[in-house]
């Protein structure tokens, strides 16, 4: 377990090229720390930073209190797991798992304890003998992953460990890498690419953009009270429906404009925008699939005061459990998630309404959400 902390932390590599900008974020003892953004944004660079693989060009890292900077990797008492894990072909599972422990002269009864109470909390015991060679692509990242664990770092980094693997074995591994958490308690700095397995491991989530922090929060928070356009897009699949809207306001009612649609705004939601100073700004209304409901299906409670937005159905993706239909509102490409009993076809235009509660709304110029809510910790 250990403490890391990252201070002004920043990247230019030798080319010139800035990575990493003014990075900061504190991660507590035995936290999941996930980092997702776009290809480039800095994830890989800064993990590297960590883990002493890449030189920091200012700015502090702290590991356990101690200023870690100059610390060779090996002095850094942490492990890491890359995509393309590295196993010795011609050691079997066991000596595998054993390397790491034989070499920093561990007991040998103390070894064969570890490496079999690892093997069977990864259900790789009846594996031990075996050569990688023999293994699948899922055993054998659950070998590589053992013969980290078994050392018991305090730090454990992991790059897209997950990413060889078939959407079957990911999600099985997802469910592992949970329990492998809540077993060891270590503190995991994590980099991927897909949203499940940021939204589903994280205790909280780093989102990156071109070398920034956007936000830094829990999946819940990311997902319900994103920072700004930029977080609210990235995170969510389908992505949130963006659509430019007007705001105004006749005889004392306010309303959003988005084409030819009207959606009243109820008061207490037209108060905080106001106090944003929203109204006469352009602004982009941000709306999740899921929030958006069939006219019929809407209940008064839900938020709803009035108006309902036009989509024309083009695809209609039948998923089991929930129908997906894209198309256009307001001449924007949308996405609504709806139950499958749901009988719309291609061609159809169907009324929408919003849950007005769960709406996000943008300033078109800067990207920040309006409606964030900035919760003190
Ligand atoms: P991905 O998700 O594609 O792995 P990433 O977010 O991990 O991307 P990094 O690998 O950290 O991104 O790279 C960040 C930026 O730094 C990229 O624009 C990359 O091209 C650049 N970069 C990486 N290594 C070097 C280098 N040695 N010299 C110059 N630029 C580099």
């Amino acid at each position: 377990m250990a403490n890391v902390s990252l201070v002004n932390v920043e990247k230019t590599y030798p080319n010139g090229f800035q990575a990493v900008k003014r990075f900061n974020l504190d991660i507590r003892d035995g936290e999941f720390i996930i980092f997702v953004g776009p290809s480039g944004c800095g994830k890989s660079t800064t993990m590297r930073m960590i883990a002493g693989l890449e030189e920091i060009s200012s700015g502090e890292l702290w590991i356990d209190g101690q200023l870690a900077n100059f610390l060779e990797p090996g002095q850094r008492e942490l492990s890491m797991v890359f995509q393309n894990y590295a196993l010795y072909p011609y050691m079997s599972v066991y000596e595998n798992m054993a390397f790491g422990l034989r070499v920093h002269k561990v007991e040998r009864s103390e070894i064969d304890r570890k490496v079999r109470e690892t093997a069977r909390m990864l259900q790789i015991d009846h594996l031990l003998d075996r050569r990688p060679a023999a293994l699948s692509g899922g055993q054998k990242q659950r070998v590589a992953i053992g013969s980290v664990l078994v050392r018991e770092p305090k730090l454990l980094l992991m790059d897209e460990p997950l990413s060889n693997l078939d959407a079957k074995l990911r999600s099985q591994m997802r469910e592992e890498l949970a329990k492998i958490h809540r077993r060891f308690s270590s503190t995991i700095v994590y980099v991927t690419h897909d949203q499940v397995e940021a939204m589903t491991l994280a205790d909280r989530i780093v989102v990156m953009k071109e070398g920034e922090i956007q936000q830094i929060a829990s999946p819940n928070e990311i997902y319900n009270n994103p920072v700004n356009q930029f977080v609210a897009g990235f995170i969510g699949s389908p992505s949130m429906n963006f659509l430019p809207v007007r705001s105004g306001v006749e005889n004392g009612n306010y309303f959003l404009q988005a084409g030819e649609s009207r959606l009243a705004i109820p008061a207490l939601l037209a108060k905080r925008i106001k106090d944003q100073g929203g109204f006469g700004k352009e602004l982009i209304l941000g709306i999740r699939p899921e929030d958006l409901h069939r006219k019929k299906e809407m209940s008064e409670s839900a938020g709803q005061t009035g108006g309902e937005l036009q989509m024309k159905v083009m695809v209609r993706e039948g998923l089991g459990a929930e129908v997906l239909l894209h198309g256009e509102i307001a001449g924007e490409n949308a996405c609504v998630k709806l139950d499958p009993s749901c009988g719309t076809r291609p061609g159809e235009t169907i009324a929408l309404v919003p849950d007005m509660t769960k709406i996000k709304l943008f300033d078109a110029q800067t990207g920040e959400n309006l409606l964030y809510l900035s919760l003190k910790r």
